[in-house]
């Protein structure tokens, strides 16, 4: 089965697709209590659960390594972190939810009133039930993240506060997994897994690129290469970025995924250029999906390190409603209930589709030109004539329409307001009955 067999497949209801959603949202069941940070034991066990499935390799690029501006940094883990009050009951406990403490907070042992706790202390009073996210990487810090529920009630103390992690020289790790295709030209898909308990915002994206790598891996052949990456958010892309300079020439697409299970429709956002191959096809496949298309920003996930002018690699994003524009976005309330197998669903049909007319747009030449061709006596036309032309014969008739030999797929599906993947089919079916053919063949293209 080629991809476009499998797209249109999936497209027709052969295959299941919401089937493969709740696939998804399993495989992120798993991953999901796993404390993640930019290094550490849970970046390694996210691989080891993807590597259950996928031949996915893993790197570890030592503690002080120079990537570029920036230095891989020593590697966090964390055995317990709490605060206990004075009987000894865990008010905020890191057990309980892995949001509870700031990621790379460093060690420590104090016994400390409420007031002297206070600017350690993170919490979201305008959603008062739930924990936010926060990091604090690259400055030697500490805190804890609550609801601020539960900060009002708790008295002055004082409390027991523990934080038992390590800091200390070790690794980054990052995964990558190579599909082989007749051409080496590739296509990078990355998605960034850094964050602990939070669903949309990582994990979605993984289980997404997960499956399609899976599926790609599946297929007898492949026209193009597909690099799966899976990294920490900006030192991984960068630290990947420095140790592959002879890649990067040969990426000729490139998708980052991520927040692809929460609501909202698909929203594209297009390369720093605005204009590469990637951007005509997820803006259309994303576009037919009632889905949105936006610029390019130097601001968001890893597109901004793959597009940077020193790079200027056509990467664009795909999402559902972009990081910071909904409430959910960094809290607890970012959970599994928030993710939907039928948003997975449709997320990952979308990625195949754009991965469609990236390796199957083509310009045709009509090699019946002069009027219709009769399509009845080559056994493409409905035998009971009706009062309109069925999709698959209007699906036809744009493509003989358009194939000038300088028309291509993509720009016909535009004009006639219809998904890439009819024309594709339809252009087959002609190609077959000799009515078409590529126009690279004629020497005209
Ligand atoms: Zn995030």
């Amino acid at each position: 089965m080629s991809l476009a067999r499998q797209v249109d497949a999936l497209r027709s209801g052969e295959q299941d697709l919401l089937a493969v959603g709740e696939t998804m949202h399993a495989a992120m069941d798993r991953l999901y209590p796993i404390c993640r940070s930019i290094t550490g034991d849970g970046v390694r066990a996210t691989l080891d659960v993807l590597a259950e499935s996928l031949d996915v390799e893993r790197h570890g690029v030592p503690s002080g390594t120079q990537a570029f501006d920036w230095t891989v940094p020593d590697e966090w883990n964390v055995r317990d972190a709490y605060i206990a009050d004075r009987r000894g009951r865990r008010v905020v406990d890191f057990r309980r939810h892995n949001l509870h403490l700031v990621s790379y907070s460093v060690p420590v042992h104090a016994t400390m009133t409420l007031s002297e706790l206070l600017p350690h202390l993170h919490t979201l009073p305008d959603q008062p039930d739930w924990i936010p996210y926060r990091t604090t990487y690259y400055s030697r810090d500490w805190g804890f993240c609550l609801p601020e529920s539960r900060l009002r009630s708790m008295d002055e103390g004082p409390y027991d506060v523990v934080v038992d992690t390590t800091i200390e020289p070790g690794e980054l790790t990052y995964g990558e997994l190579v599909v082989p295709g007749d051409n080496p030209d590739e296509v990078m898909i990355s998605a960034h897994l850094c964050h602990p308990s939070l669903a949309n915002d990582n994990l979605a994206g993984i289980a997404v690129a997960v499956e399609v790598a899976r599926t790609l891996a599946a297929l007898p052949s492949r026209r193009y290469t597909y690099r799966f990456l899976f990294a920490p958010g900006t030192i991984g892309s960068i630290t990947w970025l420095s140790r592959n300079p002879r890649v990067l020439p040969r990426i000729r697409h490139g998708l980052v995924v991520t927040g692809l299970g929460g609501p909202g429709p698909l929203v594209y956002k297009r390369t720093r250029r605005g204009t590469r191959d990637v951007d005509g096809a997820a803006a259309h496949v994303v576009a037919r999906r009632g889905g949105e298309v936006r610029d390019y920003s130097p601001y968001g996930y890893d597109e901004r390190q793959f597009n940077a002018v020193g790079f200027d690699l056509p990467v664009g994003r795909l999402s559902r409603t972009p990081h910071g524009e909904y409430p959910e976005y960094h809290t607890s309330a970012d959970d599994l209930s928030f993710v939907k197998p039928a948003e997975l669903a449709e997320a990952y049909l979308a990625v195949l589709e754009i991965l469609d007319v990236l390796e199957n747009d083509e310009r045709y030449r009509n090699l019946s030109p002069h009027g219709e061709p009769q399509l009845g006596k080559r056994g493409l036309y409905p035998t009971t004539g009706g009062r309109q032309a069925t999709d698959a014969v209007m699906a036809m008739l744009w493509v003989l329409g358009y194939s000038d030999g300088s028309t291509s797929l993509l720009d016909t599906a535009a004009v006639a307001g219809v998904d890439f993947a009819d024309l594709r089919r339809a252009a087959a079916r002609l190609e077959a009955a000799g009515l078409l053919t590529a126009a690279r063949q004629t020497g005209t293209g």
